[in-house]
């Protein structure tokens, strides 16, 4: 999910027709100055960071005088607030504030619908207030699919004891902030504290929104780089990651990095997963021994062998890891073989260099374990193949007695490609190259067999496209790469399936 803070958020909610702070974002102090002298003093100065609970780690500073914003904007910027550094902050017209409200909604996964809450008790820890003063707060759910009536708002105020004028103030507000929030498709929103001044008026303070990451194509206006929660901007490599998730609608693959700046032998394992459950069981599985995790990283849903190669790759561009543990649900439906393919032309490509533990539970199993074990000359490093019977908990075990003196070859077979292509067709995210010269060498021509959709065949005694080369490049070359391990394993250097990553050739892993 996309999470959009302050001035995003703040964009949205004026838009809706709620009132919000003067407010202008600055990056130097003398912006900062300039920015406080059109607002007006007293002012306040928000670290623009992707964390709440700015005010007690230093965040928020106030500034009444030209000499007191400069002091502060110099301060504040380039600091760490929560781990993450300040490059901009907000300089926001100070409130007069005689009241404070939270208004939010989420998403309520038991009644699958989503609800509203009011309270009249605004500021951090809306949760220690529901506890605390239950009487607080309204709750109302919503339907996602229609705005909501002005009787509805005027019910919820009641139900926490506000009438008359302020009532009618909020009423507004009120369907404003929920047309907002379905007109973004958001999963929860908030605008905590929305105040009211001395003077009457009520104004969102501070808000959040988090899209839909399914939902985020439908609004480009709010430039959303990645459509994933992530609590602090984006790695190199998860943009990297995130640009192969964009551009690949087959299967799903989530990368989030964990452990960075670390060492070889720190004990930080690359972690491969396949399904929310089963992963969280072989994280922790791995957590228990002592290791630490340099990465998430999620493919299932019946992702195809290119992209399980791709993570993998992505996985060991985070050069120090001290191994490779892969371990998901364990009784997956996708058939287990395309992760195994994935797995080896990553391998062999990069030259797996970490002793690995895979364990790829599900259908077809034993044929993913066998492919596995049919490459392991290919890379230097240890690598045992596991299926679902081997708990997460003995993978793990497995994988810290290979850890404990790995057995790295000197000497390993390399993948081996063809020096000149004299036939290629594209595929959905790559292409696949032939050297012709060889194939008419090769007697056995497995790739022509290995092709399950048959869309391989002998022409003139070399393998072409059965079908027309727009329908591979749509997809009917599924990129399962059985064809290419296939002439690999008789050292024919006939053929090279490219799929490229755009970005990380150029990645220093962090
Ligand atoms: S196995 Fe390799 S060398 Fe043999 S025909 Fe196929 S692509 Fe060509
Ligand atoms: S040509 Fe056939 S075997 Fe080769 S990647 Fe495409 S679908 Fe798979």
């Amino acid at each position: 999910m996309a999470r959009l803070f302050e001035y995003q958020g703040k964009t949205i909610i004026e838009d809706a027709g709620i009132s919000v702070p003067r407010s202008e974002v600055i990056s130097t102090a003398d912006e900062a100055q300039k920015a406080a002298e059109r607002i007006g003093f007293p002012v306040v100065l928000k670290s623009q960071v992707w964390v709440t609970g700015r005010a007690s780690a230093g965040g928020i500073s106030f500034a009444e005088s030209q000499d007191d914003v400069f002091a502060h904007a110099t301060r504040m910027l380039g600091a760490l607030v929560k781990g993450q550094q300040v490059l901009k902050l907000l300089i926001e017209e100070k409130l007069d504030i005689a009241s404070e409200y939270f208004l939010g909604m989420t998403i309520d996964d038991v009644r699958k619908r989503p609800v509203m809450m009011l309270s009249t008790r605004g500021g951090t820890g809306i949760e220690e207030i529901a506890l605390k003063w239950p009487e607080s707060i309204a709750r109302m759910h919503l339907c996602p699919d229609r705005d909501i009536y002005d009787f509805e708002a005027r019910d919820m105020l009641r139900r926490v004891g506000i009438r008359g004028v302020e009532q009618k103030k909020l009423i507004p507000i009120i369907m404003a902030f929920w047309a907002a929030a379905r007109k973004y498709e958001a999963r929860s929103a908030e605008i905590n504290p929305l105040v009211q001044t001395k003077d009457g008026r009520f104004m969102a303070a501070d808000c959040r929104m988090t899209i839909d990451d399914y939902a985020e194509f439908r609004h480009t206006d709010r430039g959303i780089e990645i459509a994933r929660e992530f609590d602090r901007p984006a790695t190199s490599l998860e943009r990297i990651a995130y640009g192969i998730e964009a551009g690949d609608y087959r299967g799903t693959f989530y990368f989030f990095q964990m452990t960075r700046d670390f060492e070889k032998g720190e004990g930080v394992i690359g972690f491969h997963g396949a399904g929310g459950g089963g992963s969280m069981m072989s994280m922790d599985a791995l957590l228990k021994r002592g290791y630490k995790l340099a990465n998430f990283c999620d493919t299932s849903g019946n992702p195809p062998s290119s992209k399980v190669y791709r993570a993998a790759r992505i996985i060991l561009a985070q050069k120090n890891i001290d191994g490779y543990f892969a371990s998901g649900s364990g009784v997956a439906s996708q058939e287990q073989f395309h992760s195994a393919r994935g797995l080896v032309k990553a391998f062999a490509e990069e030259g797996l260099s970490a002793p690995a533990v895979i364990r790829l539970g599900g259908n077809a199993e034993e044929v993913a374990i066998e492919i596995l074990r049919r490459f392991s000359a290919y890379w230097p490093a240890p690598l045992e193949a596991y299926g679902k019977d081997d708990s997460p908990e003995f993978c793990a075990e497995r994988l810290s007695v290979l850890l404990e003196k790995p057995d790295i070859a000197s000497e390993w077979k390399r993948f081996d490609f063809p020096s000149s292509v004299s036939y290629s067709f594209r595929t959905i995210t790559g292409r696949v190259d032939f050297d012709h010269e060889r194939c008419l060498k090769c007697e056995e021509k497995p790739c022509i067999d290995a092709c399950a959709k048959q869309i391989l065949k002998l022409t003139d005694g070399v393998p072409r496209l059965a079908i027309a080369e727009d329908a591979a490049a749509k997809g009917r070359c599924t990129e399962c790469l059985a064809c290419e391990l296939e002439c690999h394993l008789l050292g024919n250097r006939g053929i090279k399936i490219e799929l490229p990553i755009s970005g990380l050739d150029d990645e220093a892993a962090s």
